[in-house]
């Protein structure tokens, strides 16, 4: 049987843009706290509370049995890693990716940040990550399909050599937070399923600095990189539009809060 991909109305669309603006500022309130010495437990807290005082609840919370409100991933850990003690250190490089459930829908988006100073071959991961994203972006609009985006997000990664992650995806998003379809980050042009106006998708590179193989530790969450060299994380959640995307998370706001923006 074919999967079914949901099409949302513009009122469901004003709902997801809610909650992934709600992400979008949880995620900027986690980065103004960013700093050496901070654990990733405290982190959470700081999420956990930020979205329950604007109404809404962890997505992530309870979801298949995950623990805390953040994946809080370090370095070397690619996706799904669980809040500790481990305080963080300069250097450091840290994905955090965040979920709301508000009004009956999910919001998912995801930024990698640096703690302190960090070297400059892990701010070019984080650059050409964020870049790739971007590129998946510019092709994520009606008439395209699933495969344009995989394209582009690969063929930037892999101009700088980076390994691109195989074995975890976007995905769509709406009253479930993976749906139909899913969205490699590899891929090829022209193949998988037919962008429409309505689809909501998360588009998430996945980029190792070294190569793309992953471990799955034994806590039953964290993902890896199995050469131990660094990998980044960045995630959007997008509407499908004529012409161009129309991108619900926000990352302005994030890049304000840590003093990033211009
Ligand atoms: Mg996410
Ligand atoms: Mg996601």
């Amino acid at each position: 049987m074919k999967k079914m991909i949901y099409l949302k109305t513009e009122e469901e669309i004003e709902l997801l843009r809610e909650n992934n603006l709600l992400v979008s500022a949880t995620l900027a309130e986690v980065g103004k706290h960013i700093k050496p010495g901070v654990t990733t437990l405290e982190l959470d807290k700081i999420a956990e509370e930020f979205i329950r005082s604007h109404g809404a609840v962890p997505g992530f919370l309870g979801y298949g049995g995950f623990p805390n409100t953040l994946c809080v991933s370090v370095n070397q850990q690619v996706v799904h890693g669980i809040p500790s003690n481990y305080a963080l250190q300069e250097g450091d490089i840290v994905s955090v990716d965040c979920g709301t459930i508000l009004k009956g829908f999910y919001g998912d988006s995801a930024y990698t940040f640096g703690v302190g100073e960090i070297s400059e071959q892990n701010q070019q991961l984080l650059t050409v990550t964020k870049e790739a994203l971007l590129k998946g972006v510019e092709q994520a609009v009606a008439g395209n399909r699933v495969g344009d985006i995989s394209a582009a997000v690969q063929a930037h990664a892999e101009k700088y050599g980076y390994g691109v992650v195989r074995e975890l995806v976007g995905h769509g998003l709406g009253r479930n937070m993976h749906e139909e379809p899913e969205v490699p980050n590899y891929g090829a042009r022209g193949r998988g399923p037919l962008l429409k106006e309505g689809m909501v998708i998360c588009i998430e590179p996945m980029i190792n600095m070294g190569r793309k193989d992953v471990v799955f530790e034994r806590d039953g969450w964290t993902v890896r990189t199995r050469d131990n060299k660094p990998s980044a994380h960045f995630e959007y959640a997008v509407a499908i539009r004529k012409g161009e995307a129309d991108v619900l998370t926000d990352f302005s706001i994030i890049e304000k809060a840590i003093g990033l923006a211009r």
